[in-house]
């Protein structure tokens, strides 16, 4: 995952359309492509008539899936009806899967053939990722269409989709899809794409009512999907193409006997799904106001949820999001892991997420960042980096020492660096005000002292006994005080002081135009002051600053870039700063999903503690509706917008925005299973 995807051979012919050399087919079709999607894949599915008549009194979502995304025209035609037609409290979620997606320039060339879609193409241009494989979300319509690029074969990247890739859970737990549009080429030159596992997993995403509406009439593809369930008929193609299928699934269907293929020789214990069901109330309790407990508000206000959002400070961002500046950039590696993965996709779309913020006042600056190597190996593993994201310009590039001078509007030391032109830092504080600012978001000054479960519902309680507040769904977001809950506190979370220093600028340090990393950081100027940090001590428990720590701070600067230290000329006597603690875990991912019960787990799973992998074909045993987001440790700002997507989705019922192997690499469950197979309570 995460690597380079193979590129689409095109060529274009006299009206300016797309035509793919590899597969000898058409995008779309010669007569006209808009008309053509309008007709096959919206007409089809009835998309109109079932969006106009969406109950308006509740709002919801809608989830369209798409094989072969291509240029965009079929999902910008159904963006462009929802917005016609659909009532404005829906939201719709497209997710378009797509293995040889077209770049930049190419997608530009391609949309320019639709004015009519120009407003809604932009925004599709403005946030297309790069070409790294994985699923990339994109808020075309805020607060009303999200899109969902997944870069990769369609099978393998709707299979993540799934909530468990059991054999015997395949359909559990899975969120459905309400329509489809099966595009990708003919299937006679495309035959890889439509496969009955394909035809399986359709199965599997979808319910009674999910139609579909595919330009293909191949006895294959009507075989396959009747034998997945729906009910198939031919009816008239575009434009003189004699015949195309559409139909609906009519019942639930039939788990099919699974298939010995590779990917069920991970289903030994489905820990990771948690088979309860949603609650069906839609009000939640978020306790914690930093980074992730504003952005799991807000994701869930969004959606329409009534959000209670408890923390025991006045002001939210007050403990470890509170830092003046905080920086939002990669930790890019060489290699591919659940840790880089995570790292990657996060911060892309939080690079997104803040684009909005970033385009007004004082929320922050987009002014990208610079990473100078601290070593001979680090500068080699830097341009290995460069390398692997070549085709990527817009993420990350390596550029020669005069160039990141040049762009660090300051002279450096170094003699390269990489450049990640799209990040920058932000204004923690402001931005957290911004995300609770919302109509459905009730604040509520109180500390929390225990959690009960009564009557299917989440009461908390003061230290006295006296109730706060209740709800049915209950979000964890407060860092390590979810270490003290007597659900929670088998969770490895661990402490870790953080001291910036916050220096004046002199004459040459305010003409810094980007941030610089290296052993720690160093912000462009801000009212007067750049924020230097920061110090990095394993439980230690001290919240006063300490002197040495600035020393520290200024010594790492020193070390990353000594012309840069001395272009700071700062006065350490009179030095200010700050204290906070990250709350991070043994793996450095964040802790994301469902709470699970502990003692209820190590009892299902203790054959794992002789057998790691025993077959236990049972799926976890998770709280009711408890959740958790924490343990962001030092890169809450990157990985905090995306994980509360994916808490969000979760909680709404909606497909998941991260792949499932990320999703069991956030589970908090993990550390009890890892726990169980090393014989350790
Ligand atoms: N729906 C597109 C649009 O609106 O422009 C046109 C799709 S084009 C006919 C077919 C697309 O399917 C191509 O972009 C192709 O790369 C993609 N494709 C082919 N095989 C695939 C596979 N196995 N997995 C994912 N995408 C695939």
């Amino acid at each position: 995952m995460s690597k380079i995807l193979n590129r689409p051979e095109l060529d274009w012919d006299k009206q300016g359309q797309p035509f793919s050399t590899t597969f000898q087919d058409r995008y779309f079709s010669a007569v006209s492509g808009i008309e053509e999607s309008r007709q096959v894949f919206l007409h089809h599915n009835r998309l109109a008539e079932r969006w106009a008549n969406l109950n308006s009194d509740d709002g919801g979502h809608f989830t369209l899936i798409e094989t072969g995304f291509g240029t965009g025209l079929n999902c910008l035609c159904a963006a462009d009806l929802w917005l016609k037609t659909a009532p404005s409290n829906w939201q719709l979620h497209l997710i378009s899967v797509e293995k040889a997606p077209l770049n930049a320039s190419e997608l530009q060339r391609a949309l320019a053939l639709w004015p009519e879609l120009s407003t809604l193409s932009e925004q599709l241009q403005q946030q297309y990722p790069p070409l790294l494989t994985g699923q990339h979300q994109i808020d075309l319509v805020p607060d009303r269409i999200r899109l969902s690029l997944l870069f990769g074969d369609a099978t393998e990247m709707l299979e993540q989709l799934r909530a468990s890739d059991h054999k015997a859970w395949r359909r559990t737990g899975n969120a459905k899809a309400d329509a489809w549009f099966l595009d990708g080429f003919a299937p006679a030159k495309n035959p890889d794409m439509w496969q009955p596992e394909l035809f399986q997993i359709l199965a599997d995403l979808s319910t009674i009512g999910t139609s579909f509406a595919t330009f293909t009439a191949s006895g294959a593809v009507r075989r396959g999907l009747q034998q997945a369930g729906f009910e198939v008929e031919k009816v008239a193609g575009f434009a003189g193409k004699r015949e195309m299928l559409r139909g609906v699934m009519q019942s639930e269907p039939e788990v099919s006997p699974p298939t010995d293929n590779a990917r069920n020789r991970n289903g030994i214990a489905p820990w990771s799904l948690n088979p309860n069901p949603p609650a069906q109330q839609k009000t939640v309790l978020v306790i914690g106001a930093g980074i992730a407990g504003c952005t799991t508000a807000n994701a869930l206000a969004k959606r329409g949820w009534q959000v209670t959002l408890i923390e025991r400070h006045p002001m939210p961002a007050a403990e470890a999001s509170g830092n003046p500046q905080a920086v939002i950039y990669p930790k890019l590696s060489k290699q591919d892991s659940d840790l880089s993965r995570y790292g990657l996709h996060s911060l892309l779309y939080a690079q997104r997420f803040y684009r909005p913020f970033w385009q007004r006042d004082d929320y922050g600056q987009q002014c990208g960042v610079l990473m100078l190597p601290s070593s001979a190996k680090q500068r080699s593993d830097f341009t290995a980096i460069g390398e692997r994201f070549a085709d990527s310009p817009q993420l990350v590039q390596w550029v020669d020492g005069d160039k990141a001078s040049t762009l660090a509007g300051i002279d450096l030391s170094a003699d390269g660096a990489l450049h990640c032109p799209s990040m920058g830092w932000i204004r923690p504080a402001n931005i957290c005000a911004e995300l609770i600012d919302h109509p459905n978001i009730r604040h509520q000054c109180a500390e929390v002292d225990h959690l009960q479960n009564r009557n299917d519902e989440w009461h908390l309680l003061d230290k006295n006994g006296a109730e706060l507040a209740q709800a049915a769904t209950l979000v964890l977001a407060a860092s390590h005080q979810v270490g003290k809950f007597e659900q929670t506190n088998h969770l490895p979370l661990k402490s870790i002081r953080g001291q910036i220093s916050t220096v004046t600028t002199s004459s040459a340090s305010e003409s810094l135009q980007s941030v610089i990393c290296g052993d720690g950081y160093l912000t462009p100027a801000h009212q007067g002051h750049h924020s230097l940090g920061a110090s990095y001590n394993l439980n230690d428990h001290c919240d006063q600053l300490r002197h040495s720590d600035h020393l520290a701070n200024f010594a790492a600067l020193k070390k990353t870039d000594p012309m840069l230290a001395d272009a700071l000329n700062a006065d350490l006597d009179s030095i200010d700063g700050r204290v906070g603690f990250r709350c991070t875990t043994p793996d450095y991912l964040p802790i994301v999903g469902s709470a699970p019960d502990p003692e209820a787990m190590r009892e299902r799973f203790a054959p794992l503690s002789k057998n790691a992998r025993a077959e236990i074909p049972l799926p976890g045993i998770y709280y009711p509706n408890l959740y958790l987001n924490c343990g962001h440790g030092s890169r809450g700002f990157s990985y905090a917008p995306l994980a509360a997507e994916l808490l969000a989705a979760q909680i709404n019922g909606e497909m998941p925005p991260v792949e499932r192997k990320l999703r069991d690499a956030l589970n908090p469950a993990r550390f009890l299973i890892r726990g169980i197979k090393r014989g350790k309570r």
